[in-house]
């Protein structure tokens, strides 16, 4: 019998808010069992060579959307997959009722357990949920969420307000499925998560908001199409353009702060609106707003696709320009931005068709999350390792009660991982994402850094550009 049932040698431990290690690191029973100098192969069962390599705590993708355009299963098996080319180990991904995902609505009591079986032994990674309370009634499951699932973070989206995307339209409870849908709806949740989070002082109770405005986005969205209706991104953009975030997060944060409510800005896409939600923490002093951006507003240009042609980079909130992607590293480097997230949503090039304003908005990008950080955060903008490893892993763990358990490689910590090789360079094609998705809008760029291996509960789950073995995620209780 091996003492160690694998071990990780040879390689640089990069340890979130401390810096790098020269380390060997050893896996008993799914956990970090020890980490240190110089570890005897001979005392593990396994061993993965990791010299010349960089360990990062596995990322946890804080921001996901398993089973939005497919059925849970598939999108369960096939992205979570993806997950851990990019070295997630972990994803927390978006539930709401309404259009899209189960297209139906009801009590949470009665729909969670349900997602809960579709997605359960089909998950590569380890996974939750934030769930989206859109009637009145799911609004007081919150304790029953919590108690009986272990969810801790719910969502809001503030431009469901009045206007329905899909079927562009201005009536947005046939696409909700909920009731009135508005800041009166977004305040009883506000309201009722606070309260929750009295009865439980040892956890962050939160509630997530995509921000953008939606009757400043009526006035620019008709703009926009009676000049001409361009079928671009940069029209998109033009759209749905920065004010209306920097007004929703105003409107958001001032209720939060009332309510006295954790939260978290999701996918902050622009200059203007990170810079929003620098002035909102200072108003609002000691108030609790945690700030995330994704890869591809970090990435991308509107321009840049345009100039390639097609809608596969349709996404709410629009991709913004060069400027803003810039000002969100900056942010990200200074400890503005706590985290970074895909936003992963399987969405087919025949679902974004076309015509700019029906095209399905999102995409995946989970595949990309450690090698876009290592790549322009690391590599190109000098952002040290640890900080990559804080915005992909332990500040969205610490956020959501997974810290202790997800977020960094410490004695007693799950040992969910990834070895990067600093020296991979790999050029993104749909196929080496290992997504069900047909396309990619990061297609064509060219990334330094990428993982060879991830462990997800001290399982080799990936190696060498190809799965291992079967799905062995589990359930992330949060409480
Ligand atoms: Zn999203």
């Amino acid at each position: 019998m091996s003492r160690y049932d694998l071990l990780i040698k040879g390689g640089t431990v990069v340890l979130p808010y401390h810096g790098e290690i020269r380390a060997d690191l050893a896996v008993s029973e799914g956990k970090v069992a020890a980490i240190a100098h110089d570890i005897a192969a001979a005392e593990a069962g396994e061993v993965v060579d990791a010299r010349g390599k960089v360990v990062l705590p596995g990322a946890v993708d804080a921001h996901f959307h398993l089973g939005i355009y497919r059925d849970l299963a598939t999108d369960a098996f096939e992205e979570t997959r993806s997950s851990l080319v990019g070295g997630a180990t972990t994803v927390l991904s978006y539930f709401r009722t309404g259009s899209h995902y189960l297209d139906r609505t009801g009590s949470y009591e009665e729909i969670f357990p349900e997602v809960l079986a579709a997605v359960s032994g089909r998950s590569w990674t380890d996974y939750g949920f934030h769930l989206a309370p859109m009637t009145v009634d799911q609004i007081a499951e919150i304790p029953y969420l919590v108690a009986e699932h272990g969810v801790t973070s719910f969502k809001y989206y503030m431009f469901y307000k009045g206007f329905d995307l899909a079927a562009n339209s201005r009536d947005a409870r046939a696409f909700t499925m909920g009731d009135e849908y508005d800041l009166g709806h977004l305040y009883l949740i506000l309201e009722q998560v606070a309260r929750v989070q009295d009865a439980h002082p040892g956890l962050r109770l939160s509630l997530s908001l995509h921000c953008e405005q939606s009757e400043l986005m009526r006035v620019f969205i008709d703009r926009v199409r009676s000049q001409g209706d361009p079928q671009t991104l940069r029209a998109y953009h033009e759209g749905r353009p920065p004010l209306t975030e920097r007004v929703a997060i105003g409107e958001a944060t001032t209720l939060a702060n009332h309510t006295g409510t954790s939260v978290n800005l999701l996918h902050l896409s622009s200059r203007e609106a990170i810079e929003a939600v620098v002035l909102a923490r200072e108003v609002n002093g000691a108030a609790d707003m945690r700030a995330e951006t994704t890869l591809h507003h970090l990435c991308l240009d509107h321009d840049g696709l345009d100039a390639v042609g097609g809608l596969g980079g349709k996404v709410n909130p629009p991709i913004r320009t060069r400027a803003d992607g810039e000002a969100l590293w900056q942010r990200a480097a200074d400890g503005t931005i706590d985290w970074v997230a895909s936003d992963h949503a399987c969405c087919m090039e025949a679902e974004k068709g076309e015509r700019l304003w029906p095209a399905r908005p999102g995409f995946g990008g989970t595949a990309l999350l450690y090698p876009v950080l290592f790549s322009e955060g690391h590599l190109k903008r000098g952002l040290s390792l640890a900080r990559i490893a804080e915005l992909a892993s332990a500040n969205p763990a610490k956020a959501y009660n997974l810290w202790g358990r997800k977020g960094s490689l410490a004695v007693g910590f799950d040992a969910d991982l990834t070895v990067v090789d600093p020296e991979l360079a790999q050029t993104v094609t749909p196929e080496l994402c290992l997504s069900g998705q047909d396309h990619s809008p990061f297609e064509g760029v060219g990334l330094t850094g990428w993982p060879v291996t991830t462990v997800v509960g001290g399982q080799v789950r990936f190696r060498d550009g190809a799965v291992v073995g079967e799905p062995s995620g589990r359930y992330a209780r949060r409480a």
